[in-house]
Formats: structure tokens, sequence, C-alpha cells
């Protein structure tokens, strides 16, 4: 079969990402001088192929298309680039030379070596471990949990896997990192439909994954965790579960995987619940809404928003959106991009392409973009910015914006925030977003909201909008860290109480004087400019698995962390938080709690994150011996 496509090579290799291209052909042929000619150089607003001379092109296409035609006759492939051969790829393929300390941790990503790299040992004495939440972190955990031997059962409130991707049902819904990127790093997927796909595929990806490694029998659906209580003579945790399975469930170990953004936050607003039309938040879309011939009202402008109002705008008779902040657009030209069929082909058939093109994904994505939200000490540049690198930054993003808004100039203030780049999330633009504002039919109201009515929305410039619906994009209660959720520790410690709105935790998983409790996307741990969501979650469950086959190892029951490791952790972030654009006085985001303090956010580079969460240091945890105790409950 892969004999009648090599017919197509050259046509599919037309599609290929000439770095990761050149990578592949290193490997195919042993032959490393294309490492040695012109080297790639990437532009910020470019299309990533970094700017190779045609020539240079035109001959790695034919030299890639005869070492293809030769692997798919049945040739071998040479034996594997020695290390410094990959180290000299890495720097090609990125265009820079990267630092040592990435190597590591860029090399743990590569996993030439081909596996899963990653699975766990079998322990000795498996535990009873219990995941809260079958989402993207949560089928991770249990995958991992159950490769290393452990009873696991898992507790879903939804009726089906899947997370934010089951909830969020809103038009236009998609992932904002490239997707082959996100996705679990032992899962590729060689056929996403698009560069940045749409919430059913990457539901039915999860739905996939949950099958493949039989995790459904583990479910309870439609169930919740009310309250997870410690149990000192037991040294084991009690759930109390409500709904379908309700009831108690022991376990050894919990795993919290309930996600930061799916408690719906409505805007505290006068008159709320006057509104006579419907109305609904982003991530509860009621499925048989009808909006065309309506008057349709949208709070917010945040990442859902963006998303949705250009799907609905040509179908609502009326769209009033209502912004409080603008976000930043961030150009994005294969945002709603099909994958081509090359591409795709190349992906799955070439040796190697799939995992450079991730590498480089993934360096794109790595921490470049980081310094440029780092304030400078003692900055005194321009208003909306806080160092020289982020003020050249905003002064290209308001280039790109100002080109789309040249026909109608006065939305320009509408689309460009006064907040300096990276305060927020910024979001992925291929030009619709200001395309739906420019709609005749479409109007963006800056003037703030007054109060909400039977029939729409005052604004304090005494305007009545009139609204048959009115939908909230206003995001989500994130810094409410499990909310709704009852954890009795150590001498009955709440876990609520202790945090008092202010939730924090060693790197973002453990909290002193609740033992085997970890948390997956915990506090600080969430990211604003660099990164995907998933390889967080994967450097938190090896951690969590890690601390259990500690465990294991030691012979111990349980490990909580010491308050003095804790605490010293929070400092270092908080401290750096400060610096970040997401810190700094004026911006406001769900990234701060009520206090103040950013309850979020992961200030530091991903390396950071790999080296801190590679294993439990046994130095930072006391250990509780598991016999003795058990013995004198018994
Ligand atoms: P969000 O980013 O928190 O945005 C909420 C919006 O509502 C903001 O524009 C906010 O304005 C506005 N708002 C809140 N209260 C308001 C009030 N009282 N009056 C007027 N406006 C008000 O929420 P989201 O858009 O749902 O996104 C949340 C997060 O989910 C994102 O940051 C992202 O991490 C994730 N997400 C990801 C994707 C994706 O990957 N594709 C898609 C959607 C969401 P202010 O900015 O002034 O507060």
């Amino acid at each position: 079969m892969l004999r009648s496509m090599t017919e197509d090579i050259s046509a599919h290799l037309q599609d290929a990402h000439i770095p990761s291209l050149v990578c592949a052909l290193v490997h195919m042929t042993g032959d490393t001088r294309w490492l040695e000619g012109p080297q790639p150089v990437y532009d910020f607003f470019g299309d990533g192929q970094g700017d190779l001379p045609p020539h240079f092109v035109d001959d790695v296409r034919n030299m890639a298309a005869a070492a293809m035609e030769r692997y798919c006759s049945g040739a071998g492939l040479p034996p594997q680039p020695a290390p410094a051969t990959i180290r000299r790829m890495m720097d090609f393929i990125a265009g820079a030379e990267i630092p040592e300390d990435y190597v590591s941790f860029l090399t743990d990503e590569l996993r030439l070596e081909g596996g899963d790299t990653r699975k766990p040992e079998p322990v000795r004495t498996p535990q009873r471990v219990a995941v809260i939440g079958a989402g993207m972190s949560g089928l991770l955990a249990a995958i991992r949990l159950v490769q290393a031997g452990h009873d696991v059962s898992i507790i879903e409130k939804n009726e089906d896997v899947g997370g934010t991707w089951l909830e969020n049902r809103y038009p236009g819904v998609r992932v904002d990192t490239p997707n082959h990127l996100y996705s679990y790093s032992f899962e590729a997927n060689h056929d996403w439909p698009q560069h940045y796909s749409t919430g059913d595929v990457l539901l039915s990806y999860f739905q996939r994954v949950a099958d493949k490694y039989d995790l459904r029998p583990l479910i309870r659906f439609g169930t919740s965790v009310e309250e997870c209580v410690w149990d000192e003579a037991r040294c084991c945790w009690t759930l109390h579960l409500s709904g379908e399975h309700a009831g108690t469930l022991d376990a050894d170990a919990v795993v919290s995987a309930v996600g930061q953004l799916n408690q719906p936050r409505y805007p505290e607003i006068e008159g709320r619940d006057s509104f006579a039309g419907t109305a609904f938040h982003s991530a509860r879309w009621p499925d048989d809404v009808e909006l065309s011939g309506k008057r349709v009202a949208v709070i917010g402008t945040g990442a859902s928003a963006f998303q949705f109002v250009p799907e609905i705008a040509p179908e609502a008779e009326h769209l009033s959106v209502f912004q409080r902040t603008p976000p930043w657009l961030g150009p994005t030209e294969n945002y709603h991009d099909e994958v081509s069929r090359g591409k795709s082909w190349l992906l799955e058939h070439v040796p190697f392409y799939e995992r450079w093109y991730r590498f480089w994904l993934n360096w794109t994505m790595t921490d470049g973009i980081l310094d440029a939200a780092r304030a400078e000490e003692g900055w005194n540049g321009p208003k909306g910015t806080i160092g020289a690198v982020n003020a050249e930054l905003r002064e290209a993003l308001v280039g790109e914006i100002s080109k789309q808004v040249a026909d109608k100039p006065e939305l320009l203030s509408g689309v460009v925030p006064e907040y300096p780049i990276g305060g927020k999330r910024s979001l992925r633009d291929n030009g619709v977003w200001i395309d739906a504002l420019k709609r005749p039919d479409v109007d963006l109201v800056e003037v703030p909201i007054a109060r909400i009515t039977a029939t729409g929305i005052e604004t304090e410039d005494g305007v009545h909008h009139d609204a048959d619906v009115l939908i909230y994009g206003t995001g989500f209660r994130a810094s409410d860290f499990l909310s709704g959720i009852e954890v009795r520790g150590r001498e009955g410690h709440s876990l609520h109480d202790r945090w008092q709105g202010d939730a924090r935790a060693y790197l973002g998983m453990t909290v002193p004087d609740f033992p085997n409790f970890f948390m997956l996307y915990g506090p600080n741990t969430n990211i604003v400019v660099n990164g995907s969501i998933i390889f967080f979650s994967e450097c938190s469950v090896r951690y969590v698995v890690g601390a259990l086959a500690e465990l294991d190892r030691q012979g111990a029951a349980a490990l909580d962390v010491k308050h003095s490791v804790h605490d010293r952790f929070n400092e270092r972030v908080d401290a750096e938080n400060e610096k970040m654009a997401w810190g700094q006085p004026g911006v406001s985001s769900w990234y701060k709690n009520a206090k103040g303090r950013v309850s979020q956010n992961w200030p530091f580079r991903l390396v950071d994150y790999w080296n801190a969460t590679l294993a439990p240091d046994p130095e930072d945890f006391d250990f509780t011996p598991a016999r003795p105790l058990r013995q004198a409950a018994e």
C-alpha cells in the first residue's frame, strides 16, 4: 500500500515543513551536510518555514523524495544520529542555539527512541487511587496509574469523558494550541483535520483514548465528590459521593483533576435575574437555542466570545457585544485552515518527521516570548508596556491590527488593549473577529453596563440595548479551586479554611497536612504565553505517580509535603509573578484571585516545571510509616 503512495510523494512534499523535513532527511540518509547549509531564520509574523532559499528547499525535497522511495521499497534506515548530531539538529530546527539547560528537557519531549518513554514501572504494592474528573488530565492520570499497577477509580460528574471539550459546545469552539502539539505525547494523532481543530474533534480524540486504554469501566459517571476526609487511623481517604453512585469510597490516594475552567462565572450586574428572554453562559450553550432573527447581547470579549461571536454574527438579526477590556490579537493565519492531505501523509509516513515537527511546534511555544512578558526593572517606556521587548512586540502587533481596521479606523481603540502584552492570554486571530465587529448588524459597546433589564442591557450613558437573547461570555470562577468539594486532611483541617480563598500548593499539587492528596492543573500551574497545558499535566502526573512509587519504595503509607518546602516555593512563585505582565497592579484577569494574588499562573520557564517534577525529592516530604499505624487501628 505504501508503495502506491510513493507515487504522490513529490506532491506531498510540497506541503512539508522544510526544517522538519531536513531533520527527517538526516535520519533517513545519515547525511548531515543539510545542517551545514543555510539556517532557518524565523520571523514572528512569518510562515514558520524559516525563510530558507528556494534552491535549498528544492534540493531537500528532491533528496527526501529519493530517500522515501528507497525507504518505501524496504531499505532500512542508517543508525540513529549521534547525540552531538541530534544536538545540532535541535539548533538547526530552532534557528537558534538552544541553551544547554533545555537539552535534556527537549530530548525527553523529542523521544526519538519511539514508544512511550514515560510509561511508569509497576509498583510492588498497588494503592487504591481515586481520580476526580475524566477530562484531559484525569484520563491521563488514570492511564499512568493503571500502568503503574494501581487500583484506580474515576469519579466523573458528567455522563461522558472529555471535561472542557464535552462541556464547551458553543459555536466555533476550538483549541488554540497547535493540535499537533495539543495531544498526549504518547498518543500522537496524524489525522487532525485542522491545525487548531474544533471542540467535537478534540472530544472524540479524548473519547478514543479512553476507549483504547479501557478506562470507561473504571469511571463512575454522573457522580460528584462532595467531600474527601482523611482517616488518620486507617491512613486513607474516604470520599463521599452524590449522584448515580452515591455512597462512600475509600482510597489510599486522591488525584483531583477537576480543571480550573468549568465553574461558570456570572457577572454581578444589577438586574441580572430580571432578564425575561433567553439567557445562558457560553459553557452551557443550549443545544436547541435559535438565534436567527433574534437580537442578541453578548457580555465579555475573552477567549470564548472571541470564538463564538464571529460564528453567530451572521445568524443573529442584531448583535451587541459588550466589551470591558479588549484582548490582544496574535496573528495566526492558519487558525481555521484544514491540514492538507500531504501534510498528514508526511506526519504518518516519513520517519521521524512527526517527532521533529512536534519538537518545532513545542520550541516555538517554549519560552521565547516569556521575556517579553516580564517587567524590566526601572522601565519608563510608553504606557501599556513593561520593557523594551514588550514595547517592540506591542508596536508590531498594533501595526498588524491597524491594517485590519484600515477601512474602519474608528474601531482601532476597541481592538487594541491598554494593558501590556502578556497581561492576559492573547487570542489567535485570522481576521474573523474584526470582520465580525465591522458588520453593520454588530455593535461593539464599550460604555460600561449599568444594569440588565427585562428586555436588554442599559449602559451608563442611559442607552438601552434591546435583546431577546443574552449570552454570558464572562469566563469561569477559576481561582475557586476545588469548589464544591470539602477536603479534610490531618486533624480535620479543612483545605478551604486553610486557603481562605487564596489557594496555594507545592508545585501546584500538594499541600501540607493533606497526605496523598494531589491536584492536577492546581494553583500556579496555568500558562499564559508559553507551552501547552497537556505538557503541564504530563509533568504533574509523572510526579504524582513518582510520589506513589516513593511510598512503595519506602514501604510507607502516606507522604505530605513539609510546610517549609511549600512556603518557600510559594514565596518564590509570588515574587516572580509580581514581575510578570499578568501580575502588574493595573492588570485584572481571572489569573488573580479576590485577594489580588496571582493564584493561577506558573511564572517560570517550562523547563523549570519539567525539572521540578521529574521525580519527587523525598527530602521535601514527611512520610507516615505504613504498618504501625494500621496495626494500631486494628
Ligand atoms: P475570560 O477570558 O475570563 O473572559 C471573560 C470576559 O468577560 C472578559 O472579556 C471580561 O472582561 C468579561 N467580563 C467579565 N465580567 C464582566 C462584567 N461584569 N462586565 C463586563 N464584562 C465582563 O473567559 P473565557 O473567554 O471563557 O476564557 C477563559 C479561559 O478559558 C481563557 O483564558 C482560556 O484559557 C480558556 N479558553 C480557551 C479556549 C481555547 O483554547 N480555544 C477557548 C475558550 C476559553 P475583562 O477582561 O475586563 O475582565
